[in-house]
């Protein structure tokens, strides 16, 4: 689950990281209260106003403003909400802001004494270790930096069994380039950003820019933060944070159905039981010359109105031209399952409108397919892999 900037700072601030303070505004009026609540109590003059949207890339989309005076404040804010921010991290549609983070301006016009640097801790999914990833590369250009120039970016493993141990907070700092109070400024910010990232049940804290101010304070000025799904169950405070406009509708509905469904960009639906299956279905169809326009496993039951849920939900992509359903029958046999795509296809009158390709393989497999060939419905059966793959090459053709 992905959260939005001022909510990953909230986290961050929580266990004690510095942030550039802000103020979340729905309407102008409400930014310029933020602005000059913001004044009152951090003394700041000029003001950041940032875009609250699931994309980074927001300040080369203009998504990330500075107000000299209150007047701008609303201006700014006045335009940016209700807005769709393209940036080169969204469609081309962009995002539309329903919300704006009023910011302290924490840069100083003119001041060369500031630096930039870039600080991520990540799951690194092929060792099983969490991972600190940092470069003094910080900035809008990190994702230049990592393509051209991958040297200037540092990783620093953490074994799970002892955690970040103090040395390597120092190592982190040393690395880049600092001494004196900051030096001791950023171990104290490493420490405590790994430990907002534990604790939270994260697998990404990407603050980028760290800011090292001219007085030597470190600071996140910006938070992209994202908490793992399965453990949402205990941090109930937390998945309260969840922003459901800023998900795709289709997978929220069907998580709402208890279905485990990924939207892609192809052309063939999928409908298939278990994830391993999912996977092996969606290299078939490429092979097939197609392309997956989903991930969607059903789980263990098949019955009428669980394909018929399903079949509706792949409908809702209208890039679908062709529904490859690949199930495996076991305790569920693949007669009951053939029933249940029938019964579900007649339920769908006109709203079914693509053909179907079924493969059922497993308990019954034989007596399914006579059910599907028989059934007069526009649906192609197939038991072995390669005929499915045949006929959605034929159906696409
Ligand atoms: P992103 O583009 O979506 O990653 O948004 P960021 O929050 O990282 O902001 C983009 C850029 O805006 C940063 O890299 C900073 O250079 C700049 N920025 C952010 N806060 C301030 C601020 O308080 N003052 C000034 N002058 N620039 C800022
Ligand atoms: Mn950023």
């Amino acid at each position: 689950m992905n959260l939005h900037e001022y909510q990953g700072k909230e986290i961050l601030a929580s266990f004690g990281v510095r942030i550039q303070r802000g103020i979340v505004a729905h309407n102008a009026k409400e930014a310029v209260d933020a602005a000059k609540q913001l004044t009152a109590e951090t003394g700041t003059g000029w003001h950041v106003i940032k875009a609250q949207v699931h994309a980074g890339g927001r300040g080369k989309g203009g998504g990330v403003k500075i107000a000299k005076n209150l007047k701008e404040v609303e201006e700014i804010a006045g335009q940016m909400i209700g807005m769709n921010l393209i940036t080169p991290q969204t469609s081309a549609e962009g995002k539309k802001v329903h919300q704006v983070l009023i910011a302290e301006d924490v840069y100083y016009p003119g001041d060369s004494e500031t630096s930039e640097f870039y600080v991520s801790v990540v799951l690194n999914r092929g060792t099983g270790k969490n991972m600190i990833m940092y470069s003094t590369e910080g900035g809008m250009d990190i994702e230049e930096v990592a393509e051209s120039t991958p040297h200037l970016i540092f990783t620093e493993e953490i074994d799970p069994s002892t955690g970040l141990l103090p040395f390597q907070a120092r190592k982190i700092a040393f690395n880049l380039g600092l001494s004196g109070t900051a030096f001791k400024e950023m171990t104290k910010f490493i420490a405590s950003l790994y430990k907002a990232y534990v604790e939270s049940d994260s697998n990404m804290f990407e603050i980028n820019p760290v800011l090292k101010t001219s007085d030597d304070k470190i600071m996140a000025v910006d938070a992209k933060v994202s908490i793992d799904d399965n453990a949402l169950y205990r941090r109930k405070q937390y998945s309260e944070m969840r922003d459901l406009r800023e998900e795709n509708p289709i997978e929220v509905e069907a998580g709402a159905l208890g279905l485990n469904y990924v939207d892609l960009d192809g052309n063939v639906g999928c409908m298939v039981n278990g994830a391993g299956l999912a996977m092996a279905t969606m290299d078939l169809i490429k092979m097939a010359g197609g392309e997956p326009a989903n991930f969607l496993d059903v789980g263990g039951t098949a019955d009428a109105k669980r394909v018929e849920e399903a079949f509706r939900i792949i409908l809702k992509d209208k890039g679908v031209k062709a529904i490859l359903v690949n199930i495996f029958g076991g305790i569920v046999r693949c007669d009951r399952v053939a029933n249940g795509i029938v019964e579900a296809y007649k339920n769908m009158g006109d709203a079914m409108n693509v053909p179907i390709i079924v493969r059922l393989q497993g308990t019954n497999a034989e007596i399914a397919k006579d059910i599907i060939d028989n059934s007069g419905l526009e649906v192609h059966s197939a038991v072995q892999f390669q005929e499915a793959a045949d006929k959605v090459k034929a159906v696409l053709a």
